[in-house]
């Protein structure tokens, strides 16, 4: 529960951090919504908690994962792992499709909207994408998002990481105390790692120190902040 409140503060300040950039995503857009959401079981089991995740939802999500669907190859901490020694990352094997997300209403909203993943969070753009428009974020932006995923899995390091179709899953496995490992999900969710190091491209360093030096500060209920959460030597690499 506690790393739940850390989750949910995370997501607060990084909409907060958001209002200052001047996005053209607009409720009821959803061409973002697909069956490629990728997320962790921290940000899950805060779906099921919440009370939002029915059971016809579960049923829809179900159902869809049936169908072939983005199975990520890797976890975000694993990748930056493979950056610093220097390994060659291994290449997405899996199909990307574009199905409708399941949790889409028919009026194109979000049924789990405030508790939707960091992955839905992420995805947004300074310019319209419709209509044969294309999505616009700004390099820093990307390079936040990156670290921001980051800090959930390392926050989460005990769990998994893979498509949301999958991950729900787990979560509900978990959440019924059936002893089950990444192995009985046959492959398709990776175990999540600490953070190894940041990517940084040298011209954000700066603005990127200060965002987490305002991001430590935040209080997640039990009387810590997400710095105490956080690796006390992470490091930057660029
Ligand atoms: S969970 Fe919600 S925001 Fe994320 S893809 Fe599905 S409908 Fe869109």
């Amino acid at each position: 529960m506690a790393n739940i409140k850390a989750l949910k503060a995370i997501y607060d300040f990084y909409e907060d951090f958001l209002k200052g950039t001047p996005l053209a995503c607009k409720k009821g857009c959803s061409t973002c919504c697909t069956t490629n959401v990728s997320m962790t079981t921290l940000e899950a089991d805060y779906i099921w908690n919440s009370g939002l995740f029915t059971d016809s939802l579960y049923q829809k999500l179900k159902q869809a994962a049936k169908e072939e669907h983005f199975v990520p190859s890797t976890t975000i901490n694993t990748s930056a792992a493979m950056c610093l020694s220097e390994n060659q990352m291994p290449e997405e094997t899996s199909p990307v499709t574009f199905d409708p997300c399941p949790l889409l209403t028919e009026d194109g909203l979000c049924s789990i909207y405030e508790v939707r993943p960091f992955s839905c969070r992420a995805m947004s753009s300074e310019t319209v994408c419709t209509e044969g428009g294309e999505a616009y974020m700004p390099p820093f932006l990307v390079t936040i998002n990156l670290a921001m995923y980051q800090i959930i899995e390392h926050i989460d390091r005990e769990g998994w990481y893979g498509n949301m179709l999958d991950i729900m899953e787990m979560a509900r496995r978990k959440k019924e105390d059936r002893t089950e490992t990444a192995d009985a999900m046959e492959g398709k969710i990776k175990t999540n790692r600490p953070l190894p190091c940041f990517i940084i491209p040298p011209d954000d360093i700066i603005r990127f120190k200060s965002f987490m030096r305002r991001l430590s500060q935040i209080e997640t209920g039990d009387g810590k902040k997400v710095g105490d959460l956080l690796p006390d030597d992470w490091q930057i690499i660029t």
